[in-house]
């Protein structure tokens, strides 16, 4: 599967760069991570735990 062409870097919304895509470019890579090693982003779903499965809707 290849992913969109015209994807665009979620932080800055520059055009991704293949080398470093999703992002434009290493800083912008680097901050990402950053930001996870950090735990600013939350996983939906973790904090708040519900019984059963979250059964996708069709
Ligand atoms: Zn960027």
């Amino acid at each position: 599967m290849e992913p969109p062409k015209n994807s665009k870097c979620p932080l800055c919304k520059k055009p991704s760069v293949f080398e470093y895509r999703p992002f434009c470019s290493k800083r912008c890579a680097d901050v990402d991570l950053a930001h996870w090693l950090r735990g600013d982003y939350t996983i939906e779903g973790d904090e708040e735990k519900q019984e059963g499965d979250n059964t996708k809707e069709e």
